[in-house]
């Protein structure tokens, strides 16, 4: 790994606005690369910020003045388009100055800069940085150079230049899908789809376009994979398969043996060190043969196996780090990329077992007693809480904090699993009452700080072996993100082994 050139972008010129955690570095990268770089963030905070850390940063109000740039760098939280066009992406649009996010521009340097390095794209509604991390983890683990970042961080124009051989792994989101122009990615992955971020797309249909734009500019050299456990990625998934990349169906859910129809996917005779080559279809034209139903997927598990159509590939509980059928669904979208950029099955059973996991979802941060604490704060919503409630046959689950609209009702059905609820934050009482309504034990104690002892008493008095914090909701009321409440329920929960908050 080394660093760019230094005048890999001379002569260039840049526009960056919104000096945050993707800005920023950006604004740095282009200029150690040679570029002239104008910044511009709205808050002056921020360009304080900007300033301090880069001091002759050149900052200029870009609403006003001449506005001549090769292209303008948008931070991806800024719309350019809706809800409605930031003043600065309005003019970079009459002036017909491309927009471009960062993950653009770094695979512009790496191409400048000579490098063969292969690009890894994933996006979906969930699992984007699970998957991206996973992958990592195999990769880095099999001795491939290996580079990560993106949306989860950090920032893709941070990431050093690959050799030939390395691997980029970016999470993507829609935004930064909509600034993408020449990007190809070798292997791209669209995990599902889920009504999401729907002001700035407009409507699914917006949403679904931004994602799908992952897979643009790929040719018959390059890997799709996609989810197809949602009627809108399965829907893709058909479109895709008109080519002219290759298509890898993935699914989390147990599907029976012999549901795999169609002619076999053998992902196990690819050549490690060349393209694949799948089976022919009867015409000769490198596609897949058809004749799969788009429901049957192409890697999935079985009997808790996943399996691919050359056989096993990995005893999903053997991944301690990657619970319930959405990770299965995640893990089965990294066993087709791994095994395409050449990694073996033994290599990415081996990376897939000892995936240490992110922090904040489902993550073990103690286990005392036999009782497991799992930090799972980065659920802010009813939906991912679900995706752990149904993990755990019998648990005392922490929750609270800002509720989203709808509450906990979505989580009736999973009430038989509680054996005791601790409640904290504003909306305490809202979940209270849902929880009430259904003959659920529960309390409601305020604060992390009482809730973590009180749940371990009760773990240990119920008989439930595992203490969830799972909010279902937002964590404004009492933290400043999801990350500090996580990390505050992880010291809790550690603070309880050597006795000092039993
Ligand atoms: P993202 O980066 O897309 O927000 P994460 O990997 O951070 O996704 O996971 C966030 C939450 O989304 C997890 O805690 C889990 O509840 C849920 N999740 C993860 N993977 C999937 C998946 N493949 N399908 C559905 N939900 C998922």
């Amino acid at each position: 790994m080394s660093t760019f050139p230094h005048d890999l972008f001379a002569g260039q010129r840049f526009a960056v606005v919104g000096l945050g955690k993707n800005g920023l570095p950006a604004a740095q990268a282009l200029r150690a690369m040679g570029a002239e770089v104008t910044a511009w963030d709205d808050q002056p905070a921020s360009r304080a910020a900007a300033q301090a850390a880069e001091i002759d940063l050149p900052l200029r109000d870009l609403r006003e003045g001449a506005f001549a740039f090769d292209a303008l760098v948008l931070s991806p939280g800024i719309p350019h388009l809706l809800p409605t066009p930031h003043p600065i992406a309005q003019r970079a649009r009459e002036a017909g100055v491309p927009i471009l996010s960062d993950a653009e521009l770094l695979f512009r340097a790496v191409r400048a800069a000579g490098s063969r390095a292969r690009f890894v794209g994933i996006t979906g509604t969930n699992g984007k940085s699970t998957t991206t991390a996973l992958l990592a983890h195999v990769l880095a683990e099999a001795g491939v150079p290996v580079a990560a970042g993106g949306n989860l961080g950090p920032a893709a124009l941070s990431l050093p230049l690959l050799p030939h051989d390395g691997v980029y792994v970016l999470e993507m989101s829609s935004y930064m899908l909509e600034r993408i122009a020449t990007m190809r990615f070798d292997a791209a992955a669209m995990l599902n789809l889920s009504a999401d971020h729907l002001d700035r797309h407009g409507d699914m249909t917006g949403y679904a376009r931004a994602k799908r734009a992952i897979f643009d500019r790929q040719t018959d050299a390059d890997l799709a994979v996609i989810g197809v456990d949602d009627a809108l990625s399965r829907e893709m998934a058909a479109a895709l398969r008109a080519g002219p990349a290759r298509v890898v169906r993935v699914s989390g859910v147990a599907q029976a043996a012999q549901s795999h129809a169609g002619p076999a996917l053998d992902v196990s005779s690819w050549p490690s060190s060349t393209r694949p080559s799948l089976r022919q279809g009867a015409a000769g034209d490198g596609r897949v043969e058809p004749g799969h139903d788009d429901g049957n997927a192409d890697i999935h598990p079985v009997a808790g196996i996943l399996q691919d159509a050359a056989g096993p590939l990995f005893r999903l509980a053997d991944a301690q780090a990657l619970p319930g059928a959405h990770n299965a669904q995640n893990a089965a979208a990294v066993a087709a990329m791994a095994l395409f950029l050449g990694i073996s099955r033994t290599d990415l059973a081996h990376g897939l077992a000892t995936y240490p996991g992110l922090p904040h979802r489902q993550q073990l941060v103690a286990t005392i007693d036999g009782v497991r604490f799992i930090n799972d704060s980065k659920a802010t919503n009813a939906d991912a809480t679900e995706r752990a409630l149904v993990c755990y046959d019998r648990l005392v689950w922490i929750a609270g904090g800002m509720a989203k609209e709808g509450g906990i009702a979505p989580l009736v059905p999973l009430f038989p699993r509680i054996a005791r609820a601790l409640l904290i934050g504003r909306d305490a009482p809202v979940l209270a009452e849902t929880l009430a309504a259904n003959g659920v034990p529960h309390e409601t104690v305020g604060t992390l700080e009482a809730a973590v002892p009180a749940a371990f008493a009760a773990a240990r008095t119920l008989a439930a072996h595992v203490v969830l914090l799972s909010p279902a909701c937002a964590s404004w009321d009492q933290f400043t993100g999801y990350d500090q409440r996580g990390d505050r329920f992880a010291d809790l929960a550690r603070g309880l082994s050597s006795g000092r908050a039993a």
